[in-house]
């Protein structure tokens, strides 16, 4: 086993709402048993507060938003700033994540600043990169992911790097019900840890946990998370039923 981090991170994107979302939370928390793995709760803004009062005395379980704004405050209709984030209990952030990328039209260097100003703020990005169906299908997934590491997180310096958690998530397996499978998986893993390597060096590729998300349920995690380059998942769907989110945690 790699001494990487394995993190399960649930991303509820839109759903629940206030009393939906403390449910949730609260048999998460009922039913969890203690475990090394790293769980994380990536919720709407306005769950933070509640969850993060829920899960405040649970070992190895964090609080994520799914978004945040690049500058510190301002005027910024309807923005969220990451000391706001952090105020209100958060450890991770999601960014660049596909839905993101397509109905946001967040640029590669719109993400690298969020990325950025996460971390000076003290937060740790789930940075999210992944290819799409027609790019897979032209044999071009590596030039693409490659592309969106790079632009995404290569400003960063070591020291900042070492905060940053990846997640691959092919955007054809999103919600699709579709998985990569374990094979493709560990294939743009191990690519992705090369590009790592190249640029901050072994030890801090080595050291940096790579995610993998898309449909993954109870029923195919643990196939998945067996692979070497594997270090956990970003959780959609299967995040909104306690009861899954726990199977796949404990999958490892
Ligand atoms: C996601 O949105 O990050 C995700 C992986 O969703 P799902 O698990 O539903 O495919």
């Amino acid at each position: 086993m790699s001494k990487r981090q394995h993190i399960v991170a649930g991303n509820w994107k839109m759903n629940k709402d206030y009393e939906e979302g403390r449910a949730l939370a609260l048999e998460i928390v009922e039913k969890l048993q203690p475990s090394e793995t790293i769980m994380v709760l990536g919720t709407p803004y306005i769950h933070l507060k509640g969850v993060a009062h829920i899960i405040s005395d649970i070992n190895n379980l964090y609080l994520a938003a799914q978004n945040c704004h690049q500058e510190d405050s301002g005027a910024y209709t309807g923005e969220i700033s990451t000391d706001m984030l952090r105020s209100v209990g958060c450890t991770y952030v999601i960014l660049g994540h596909s839905e993101r990328r397509e109905y946001f039209q967040e640029s590669d260097e719109l993400i690298a600043a969020k990325v950025s100003q996460a971390i000076r703020h003290g937060l740790k990005p789930i940075f999210c990169c992944g290819e799409l169906l027609q790019t897979r299908e032209a044999g071009a997934q590596e030039a693409v992911v490659g592309e969106q590491v790079k632009k995404g997180l290569f400003n960063l310096t070591p020291e900042e790097f070492s905060q940053v958690v990846i997640a691959y998530e092919p955007v054809w397996a999103i919600g699709t019900g579709k998985t990569a499978s374990p094979d493709q998986a560990q294939e743009m893993h191990a690519f992705i840890r090369g590009l790592l390597a190249a640029q901050y060096g072994d030890e801090a590729a080595q050291a940096t946990s790579i995610l993998y998300g898309g449909s993954v349920k109870p029923d195919n995690a643990q196939e998945i998370f067996s692979k070497t380059d594997v270090d956990g998942g970003l959780i959609g769907g299967a995040s909104l039923k306690a009861n899954d989110f726990i199977a796949i945690a404990n999958s490892f």
